[in-house]
């Protein structure tokens, strides 16, 4: 493994962001108190900053000025709504050199992993813009009564929306949610994890600049287990990302105020080599699928499980490519893998594989430390021989480790793949496409992706995402992501006055009139029942 070998002292200065446009950025946020949360640079663990700590009162003062700047937002013409989501498109990109070095400041995350980033918040720009209306109309729906009887439904936004959001991914988590709030019309107020704030607080900036009226997207930084809990208590939706620990507790009390959620929560998630898969190309696969963003990313692979027959081949040309790797934590193109977010994370990677060292597997490459890289750095790491009891094998472990298994058989490796209580995502790897999309129709997570590691199916911003089981609750994207956020009201009329018994018809003649009625309705073709037939018919 290739390494960088000095280590930088001084994260800030190793890019052109300044001390004083963070300071800027944090002065966006609105905060009485004089407390303050220090953000360090995971390349260095040196300060870079502080941002204010909110308490309570300054959670209810965003909320209060979103929900003022809502109800005009809500009636500004979608037509406009998307022309700010557009140029907030174009802003990113422009910016892109200055949102690249904040996020790789606050993560410590290689620049190839923060450029995945800031290209998925402008393409979900783009899809937004351009497609979020469609989820806006109005619906006619079959009257009770055909003719007689209307049904049309309406949507408006749900009000204000809480955003959680996690570390590990801060530019595309703090958004991918709030975009499509924003279009549907809703206020957003976006908690960012303590860790990452300055990301989000350069993209409020730039959402400013692009025309988002004051007010409609507010910030408040500060403690999860304080900021949180205010939040959720004050908005109108809570879209939660982050672990599923957490997202019970978000669940439990969105559930007592009897409001909405979505939770993106954890995963362990499973990639599969079957016995025709190119195995040159599944390792280059393995390799991104474990070890994007130093495995810290909900959808990264973190169980193999390879066709016997192929199984010596694909862990050679794994361990091999995964040995190619540099791990560093430069502000430019040359590392592959960054480092983890700080030092219980770091804690958190050794200790499973300590336990699993101490179970009887075999680490094939990896397992070590990397202080002299940076002080959080682990090395790539693949395991095989792992007992299921093993801590690595039973619980999501975020960082840059993976188990192969080998297996006799597809059905051991879906069977395998699906004794999880997470379902958030999974990759298949064959030489016939088709094969493999019946598999991966076998494979119990919200999204699978064949001969892909995971941005086939994150980037298709249109089909819905998210996880089964333990993984979550709601679909993100697509449409599904916008009717979240949105009120249905059902409107319907009727021609024919109060549907109840005419004056002077006795009950018990109303009574039968109206079973002979939905007896005849039940036997007369409705539209779907025709369409039905005419599909059977091959027409
Ligand atoms: P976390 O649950 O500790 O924190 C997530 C967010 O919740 C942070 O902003 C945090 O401050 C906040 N929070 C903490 N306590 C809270 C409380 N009591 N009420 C409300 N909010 C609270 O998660 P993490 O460890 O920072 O993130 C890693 C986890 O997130 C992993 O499990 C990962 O798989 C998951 N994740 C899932 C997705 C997805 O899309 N499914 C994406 C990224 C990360």
């Amino acid at each position: 493994m290739a390494l960088e070998t000095e280590t930088r002292t001084n994260a800030l200065a190793a890019t052109d962001v300044s001390a004083g446009r963070l300071t800027a950025l944090a002065d966006r946020v609105g905060c009485d108190g004089t407390e303050t949360i220090d953000v360090r640079a995971p390349a260095t663990d040196t300060s870079i900053g502080e941002v204010p700590d909110c308490g309570e009162t300054d959670v209810e003062r965003a909320v209060d000025r979103a929900r003022e700047a809502q109800s005009s937002w809500a009636e500004t013409p979608v037509d406009e709504r998307r022309e700010i989501l557009d140029r907030f498109g174009d802003l990113v990109l422009q910016h892109r050199a200055e949102l690249l070095d904040i996020l790789q400041l606050e993560t410590g995350k290689s620049r190839r992993h923060a450029v995945e980033e800031v290209l998925d918040v402008a393409m979900t720009c783009s899809y937004y813009a351009d497609r979020g209306d469609s989820a806006l109309g109005e619906d006619r729906r079959q009257g009770v009564f055909p003719l007689a009887t209307t049904a049309r439904v309406t949507y408006e936004p749900v009000g204000v929306v809480g955003a959680i959001s996690p570390w590990n991914y801060p530019l595309t988590l703090s958004l991918t949610d709030v975009l499509p709030a924003l279009i549907a019309g809703n206020a957003v107020v976006l908690k960012p994890d303590e860790k990452t704030p300055y990301t989000a607080l350069a993209l409020a900036d730039l959402l400013e600049r692009a025309g988002l009226p004051e007010g409609c997207f507010e910030i408040v930084t500060g403690r999860g287990a304080t900021v949180g809990p205010a939040l959720i208590d004050r908005v109108d939706y809570v879209s939660f990302t982050g672990s599923t620990e957490t997202g019970r507790l978000v669940a439990e009390q969105a559930g007592r105020n009897l409001i909405d959620c979505s939770l993106e929560l954890g995963g362990k998630n499973p990639l599969i080599v079957l016995d025709d898969a190119d195995i040159e190309e599944a390792a280059r696969g393995a390799v991104q699928a474990c070890f994007a963003n130093a495995g810290q990313l909900c959808l990264a692979a973190e169980r193999i499980y390879v066709a016997d027959s192929i199984a010596d081949e694909f862990r050679e040309a794994f361990v091999d490519a995964t040995k190619e790797l540099t791990l560093g934590t430069g502000f430019d193109f040359e590392d592959d893998v960054g480092s983890l977010i700080d030092g219980d994370q770091l804690e958190r990677v050794e200790a499973h594989v300590e336990d699993a060292r101490e179970r009887g597997a075999t680490v094939l490459t990896g397992g070590e430390r990397r202080p002299d890289v940076g002080p959080f750095c682990y090395e790539p790491t693949i395991l095989t021989d792992l007992e299921p009891e093993a801590t690595a094998a039973c619980e999501e472990t975020f960082g840059p480790v993976v188990a192969v298994e080998s297996v006799p058989n597809v059905a051991t490796a879906i069977r395998k793949a699906n004794d999880s209580e997470y379902g958030l995502n999974a990759s298949v790897w064959t030489g016939n496409r088709k094969r493999g999309v019946a598999v991966a129709r076998e494979i119990d997570c919200g999204t699978v992706c064949v001969n892909d590691a995971y941005i086939s199916g994150w980037a298709a911003v249109d089909a819905p995402m998210g996880g089964f089981g333990d993984s979550g609750l709601g679909r993100r994207h697509g449409p599904e992501g916008i009717r979240r956020y949105l009120e249905s009201r059902t409107v319907a009329t009727s021609r024919i006055g109060p549907l109840d018994a005419p004056p002077g018809v006795p009950t018990a003649w109303y009574a039968r009139g109206m079973f002979a009625l939905t007896r005849l309705q039940r036997r007369l073709p409705t539209v779907a029942s025709v369409k039905r037939r005419l599909r059977d018919a091959g027409l």
